[in-house]
């Protein structure tokens, strides 16, 4: 840092105003790993009130030479979204986003909404729903995680399968550059063919590029009707072939095709009250299939059945969702999951995609893979199927946890064993959840060269200084 920190802390609160600029021990929250599985150190954290003052706290952390890293809302799965303990020797200034929280408008002719960074997702979809649109990227952290952030890790979730992931759903972006200039790209337009698409380079970047401020986004019709069922296929091969009877009888209709083993379900049901199990029998695998449209309920759940009717022999047993409330019962199992895995003890996530066939394959090879490096683990599993998108976790209980000599090791071993079975099945190592600080690893060793030389030469450009929360994303 080129000049006294006292200095450039000085000079943001008079951006900020004293109230939103944060300090010493009441930066604990921001600056913790949201499980609480590291903690870094910052400079301070700044809530700025709008764009202009996010360009002016930029300007100024570059003339002082402060990293920055911008904040929504510390939701990451990789730990981009906090400094890591590693970079004390300088720390950043927090631009936490939560004040932008304007909708700043509604356009329900043109199907596109445009809002401050810092809403957050839930808000943008009742902004939508408010005049009979839908935002369609949805996923667990929905009521704490802001645009910006889900922008910037380009968040899947479980409406990838018919509306994308949301890089598929961003019309324009409004980005304050690492030089403390606005890039006011904020289009609302579905054709634009003028050169480079620029808002892509931000997109999933995880604010090593610029911050986000503000976000225009593709809304849908709003469906109006809604049909679930809880269905145990035979095995994993017959939840595929069923993936594929139902996209050919229901087309655009099919919204969400989840999918948990039954160590997922058992976690979420013995750790998360006021959950019951939707099927009488316990099933090796359970999927959750959501069909939406404009029709009408009934028509809907008609539909469902006679898909469930053709599966045959396919599934052993299933339930129709006969209401609203079951409707919500089925989603509450299936957003609980991290929940009732962190409960269950210390728990690692893969997020990781395979080319669909693959799917029975990676799974039989990775649980393998891992109980032979530790027999006592618990491996629950759950994923979006539709898109080969598998979260497979694996839970080492507390006690055992504790009697590792070096479970760290022990935890790497196990990443590498997996990974390796991903790339010889042509999969990626990091489907929706980004690599922040906690996948670097993995990025210098599968991604190419070139790739990695590509993303170092647009690093380097925008950001010639390195300022922009650094130690995330690219490996050194
Ligand atoms: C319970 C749970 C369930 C989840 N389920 C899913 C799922 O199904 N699918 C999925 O894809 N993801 C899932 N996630 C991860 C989720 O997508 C991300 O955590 C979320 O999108 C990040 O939003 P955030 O506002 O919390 O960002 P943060 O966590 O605060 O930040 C994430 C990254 O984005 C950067 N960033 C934040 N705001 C900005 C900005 N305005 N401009 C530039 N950079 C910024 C940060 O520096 C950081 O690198 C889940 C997370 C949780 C906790």
């Amino acid at each position: 840092m080129s000049t006294e920190p006292r200095t450039l802390i000085q000079a943001l609160r008079t951006i900020v105003g004293t109230d939103h600029l944060i300090e010493g021990d009441d930066t604990t929250p921001y600056v913790t790993e949201w499980r609480g599985r590291f903690r870094g150190d910052a400079l301070c954290v700044v809530k700025p009130a709008d764009r202009d003052q996010v360009a002016a706290i930029v300007s100024l952390c570059v003339q002082h030479g402060a990293p920055v890293l911008p904040q929504g809302g510390n939701t990451s799965m990789c730990g981009g979204s906090v400094p890591y303990p590693a970079e004390q020797a300088r720390p950043p200034v927090i631009i936490n986003l939560s004040r932008l929280r304007r909708i700043r408008q509604v356009d329900a002719l043109n199907n596109s909404i445009e809002v401050d960074a810092g809403c957050t997702v839930a808000e943008v979809q009742a902004a939508a729903a408010a005049v009979e649109r839908l935002y369609a990227v949805s996923f667990g952290a929905e009521g704490s995680a802001q645009i910006g952030g889900s922008v910037a890790t380009n968040a899947g979730g479980t409406g990838v399968l018919r509306y994308g992931n949301t890089r598929d759903n961003v019309l324009g972006l409004e980005v304050v550059l690492p030089d403390g200039s606005v890039w006011e790209g904020l289009r609302t337009l579905r054709k634009d063919n003028t050169g480079y698409d620029l808002k892509q380079l931000f997109i999933g970047a995880e604010g090593t590029l610029g911050l986000i401020t503000a976000v225009t986004l593709k809304l849908h019709p709003r469906p109006t009707a809604q049909a679930m069922a809880w269905v145990a296929p035979r095995s994993l091969e017959d939840a595929l072939a069923l993936l594929a009877l139902t996209q050919g009888h229901c087309g655009a209709s099919l919204n969400a095709f989840e999918i948990l083993n039954h160590t997922q379900l058992e976690h979420v049901l013995t750790h998360v009250p006021g959950l019951r199990a939707p099927l009488t029998q316990p099933a090796p695998w359970n999927l959750l299939i959501e069909l939406s449209d404009r029709s009408d309920a009934a028509q809907l759940q008609a539909k469902l059945e006679q898909v469930l009717t053709q599966a045959g022999e396919l599934i052993t047993d299933a339930a129709l969702a006969s209401n609203q409330a079951q409707c919500e019962q089925f989603w509450r199992i299936r957003s609980s999951v991290s929940e009732g895995n962190k409960k269950s003890g210390m728990s690692l996530v893969f997020d990781v995609a395979v080319p669909l066939v693959r799917v029975p394959q990676f799974i039989a090879q990775a649980e393998a893979a891992v109980r032979l490096l530790c027999p006592e683990v618990r491996v629950p599993v759950v994923g979006h199927l539709g898109d080969g998108n598998m979260h497979l976790v694996i839970v080492i209980g507390w006690a055992h946890w504790q009697s590792l000599s070096d479970p760290q090791a022990l935890l790497q071993t196990m990443r590498d064993a997996v990974y390796a079975i991903v790339a010889e099945l042509g999969g990626t190592w990091s489907a929706e959840h980004g690599i922040g600080r906690m996948l670097l690893k993995e990025m210098q060793q599968y991604k190419s060269s070139v790739e990695l030389n590509l993303m170092r030469t647009i690093k380097a450009t925008l950001d010639p200084q390195g300022l922009f929360n650094p130690g995330k994303v690219l490996p050194a």
